[in-house]
């Protein structure tokens, strides 16, 4: 995919208005995400450019220029979170450069950090990482160990031992990262065998809590996946869904959430897989709006004067058991 040179226009540290990052401001470095995961739903934003990705490059100006009149009105956040349509740490030097600069600036102006990734953390944030540790709240994308999954569904990010080998070195500086395992792909990677060799990695990798969530469809979504995914774990995937009908869910009204009892019996088992290994699982609320709320924030909740919400607001057996074992992870060896 081509990275094409963009000037933003609109404020850079403008808050999301859904969900638990609801008054925290989120920064995307890009409009599209070269990562291009089968699943990404922000791909099928019609405001998602379709073949290309644009970078940002005013955004350090921008964000500069934000700071400091929103530090001379007393009004700075206290948190901005990297990001919710695309990701930091995209594979293009140009992205890894302007993230370096983006996450400098903001550290240095006290501002926590938290941010979502599957990509490889470039060499030269870990430095900064470790400088401003108290202010960084890492999370990675991680749904399965299995090679085949990532081959499938989300090819151009960082393989799962890369992300692990991360997540060992972030809890090594003392950051507690926390994963966040979305989209459980029902059938495939909500298999006993499959939540186990998660579960069993992450524990080695010091985590200690996720946060959890299936798979939610939408049209683009099923176009993308359709286009991208072999016919019949496409086919296979959308029965979970049969019968479903088209709701709102944080801000599209046109979702489908796999059936509640796969979703229940999922949850259960991630939990109980959890409890084994001391992980505490947390199930995320804004994509489950039919289930018991909890939320997965980045961080405890903060004192009401902070600039955190309090809620979001909302308004069988299908594979062969050939097909399952390749989803299981128990093919890779070299994991810690
Ligand atoms: S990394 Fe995240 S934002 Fe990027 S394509 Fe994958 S799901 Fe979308």
């Amino acid at each position: 995919m081509h990275l094409r040179k963009t000037k933003r226009k609109s404020p850079v540290l403008k808050p999301p208005a859904f969900g638990c990052l609801r008054g925290t401001p989120s920064v995307n470095l890009t409009r599209g995400c070269l990562h291009a995961c089968v699943y990404c739903y922000a791909r099928a934003f019609p405001e998602t450019p379709r073949s290309e990705v644009w970078l940002y490059e005013n955004l350090p100006e921008k964000l500069s220029e934000e700071i400091r009149r929103l530090s001379l009105r007393g009004k700075l956040p206290s948190s901005v979170t990297f990001s919710t349509a695309s990701d930091l740490f995209q594979p293009h030097p140009e992205v890894r450069r302007l993230a370096l600069e983006v996450l400098r600036m903001v550290l240095e102006a006290g501002l926590k950090v938290s941010f979502l990734t599957k990509g490889f953390i470039p060499e030269e944030c870990w430095a900064l990482f470790a400088d401003y540790s108290s202010l960084i709240h890492p999370r990675i994308g991680l749904v399965s160990v299995s090679r085949d999954y990532h081959r499938l569904f989300e090819p151009r990010t960082a393989p799962p031992p890369v992300r692990l080998t991360q997540l060992e070195r972030l809890s090594t500086l003392g950051l507690n990262p926390s994963v966040r395992i979305d989209p459980v792909i029902p059938g495939l990677t909500d298999r006993e065998e499959a939540v186990e060799a998660l579960f069993r990695r992450l524990s080695l990798c010091g985590v200690e809590e996720v946060s959890v969530s299936y798979l939610v469809l939408r049209p683009g979504v099923i176009r993308q996946m359709a286009r991208e995914l072999p016919a019949g774990i496409f086919r296979n995937l959308l029965k979970y869904y049969a019968g479903q009908p088209w709701q709102k869910v944080i801000t599209s009204a046109v979702t489908k959430l796999a059936r509640k009892e796969i979703r229940e019996a999922g949850y259960a088992l991630f939990r109980e897989v959890g409890r084994a290994y001391g992980i505490r699982v947390r199930v995320c609320g804004c994509k489950n709006p039919d289930l018991p709320f909890e939320d997965c924030i980045p961080w405890e909740r903060e004192s009401p004067g902070e600039k955190f919400s309090k809620l979001p607001l909302f308004a069988g057996k299908v594979y062969n058991s050939k097909d399952a074992d390749r989803f299981s992870g128990s093919r890779i060896s070299k994991t810690p």
